[in-house]
């Protein structure tokens, strides 16, 4: 199995790339996603959590309210630090369990794509096969966090300044895909950076015999 971990800032275009690369084939896992199941209500992150931040992260259901717990470790590094520590080693666990099943599925042929927005911060951009960066200028960052989300323009820039630099991101990519146009424009970086990716995995696997 080859893996690739797509990383990109907040509302870069991740999720578009990671269903744009579904359909040409790739096995797609989104960490998001776990990071949800691993704080569900009973589950060991979830105890972590109440425990540490009380019963005011709490909604009407009992579970965890992830807009009221975002507002807090954004604001506070320390409070980020200790909600990583809560959740990151679980989300990586289900993930490693997760492509157990898919080389078992496929008999080792498949390319997985992690989505995972925060490799860098994680400092887990040498763990893959090959990182692969959604890369968008920063003020359409903050435009499609407005639109989309609603989030007011000094939201959105304190989000995007909580995230490592562009830079530092940018640094640990093998391929950029660039995302400043329009969905075609994404697709066609889409279609180039899936052509190079399966050429490295075809010389990986000769390589690995
Ligand atoms: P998050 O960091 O919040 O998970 P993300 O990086 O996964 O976000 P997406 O959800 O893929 O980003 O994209 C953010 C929004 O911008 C979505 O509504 C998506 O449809 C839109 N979008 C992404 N790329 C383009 C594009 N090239 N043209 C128009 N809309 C786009």
């Amino acid at each position: 199995m080859f893996i690739i971990a797509l990383t990109g800032g907040i509302a870069s275009g991740k999720t578009t790339v990671g269903q744009m690369l579904a359909r040409k084939g790739a096995y797609v896992i989104c960490s998001d996603q776990l990071a949800r199941e691993v704080v569900r209500k009973g589950e060991p992150a979830w105890s972590d959590i109440v425990g540490h931040f009380g019963e005011g992260v709490l909604d009407p259901d009992g579970e965890i309210d992830r807009k009221r717990l975002a507002d807090i470790v954004f604001a506070d590094a320390d409070e980020r630090v200790f909600l990583e520590k809560a959740t990151h080693p679980r989300i990586f666990q289900r993930m490693a369990d997760i492509l157990r099943e898919i080389d078992a599925d496929t008999g080792g042929e498949a390319i997985a794509v992690l989505d995972i927005p925060l490799l860098v911060e994680a400092r887990a951009g040498g763990m893959f096969d090959c990182n692969l960066v959604v890369d968008a200028p920063p003020q359409l960052q903050v435009g499609r966090l407005k639109d989309d989300r609603g989030s007011s323009e000094e939201e959105a820039w304190s989000r995007i300044n909580a995230q490592v630099s562009r830079e530092d991101r940018l640094a640990c990519a093998d391929f950029v895909i660039r995302n400043e146009g329009t969905l075609q424009n994404l697709q066609d970086e889409v279609d180039k950076a899936w052509e190079a990716v399966v050429a490295l995995a075809r010389k990986a696997g000769q390589e690995g015999g």
